[in-house]
């Protein structure tokens, strides 16, 4: 068995295990494995599992292996977990089914833009900023709750849940506290949050899609 099977496997046991230990369905958490960087090689044994819950962060990059692999395999879900440009907004759409990084005003008119033209219905997330750093991307807290009202109401979006990456250097819970917080406020039922070294802490703050690369596919 390839390395990215076995470890896969052993990812899903600790994700079993925390959703267990918080007294969690473990069918309630949607494990996305992070598959930036790595090629078929490595994807495909994941895939001959059945796991069919993948994340990209850049949209060339994946433009470059999924189509074939989304071909080759039936009922993939494929999530955007990158900062998205608005002049990709059109490519993202049509291929990703879930786009987890609606960020700013911009990129919600021109992603509402590209639903209507193309007829699809991708999933949304809004990325928050709950470390409010200025080097990376998403809403700061404190306009979550106004930002989600107008992509809901404004742009016609239907936002399905937030998303956030906690600062590098610190303890992650609280901002996965903060992010419940905030989608709990806003009636939404999704949180995308914890990654390959905090995934256990997010299960336990309640994590419905955890975002899990090396862990999986070994170091980038
Ligand atoms: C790369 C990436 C991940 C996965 O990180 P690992 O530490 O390799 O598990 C999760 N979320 C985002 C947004 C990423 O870019």
């Amino acid at each position: 068995m390839k390395n990215s099977a076995e470890n896969f496997d052993f990812v899903v046991a600790q994700c079993q295990k925390a959703a267990k230990n918080s007294g969690r369905a473990p069918d309630q958490i949607n494990l996305v494995a992070v598959t930036k960087t790595f090629q078929s090689d490595d994807i495909e044994p994941v895939l001959e599992k059945g796991h069919r819950f993948f994340g990209e962060n850049r949209v060339q990059e994946a433009a470059k292996k999924w189509p074939e692999l989304k071909q080759k395999y039936s009922n993939i879900e494929l999530h955007l977990i990158g900062p998205l440009q608005s002049n990709k907004a059109g490519e993202a759409v049509a291929l990703f089914d879930v786009i987890e990084t609606i960020d700013r005003d911009k990129i919600a008119v021109v992603i509402a833009k590209e639903i209507k033209k193309q007829g699809k219905t991708p999933d949304l997330f809004v990325q928050i900023n709950t470390g409010e750093e200025t080097q990376k991307a998403g809403i700061a807290p404190a306009e979550a709750a106004s930002f989600i009202t107008r992509c809901q109401q404004e742009y016609g979006l239907k936002i399905s849940g937030l998303m956030c990456i906690p600062p590098f250097d610190e303890n992650p819970g609280p901002h996965f506290a903060l992010l419940a917080k905030l989608a709990r406020e806003a009636g939404l039922k999704n949180l995308s949050m914890g990654m390959s070294g905090d995934f256990e802490t997010a299960i336990q703050m309640g994590a419905t899609h955890i975002r899990v690369g090396s862990a999986i596919f070994g170091s980038r």
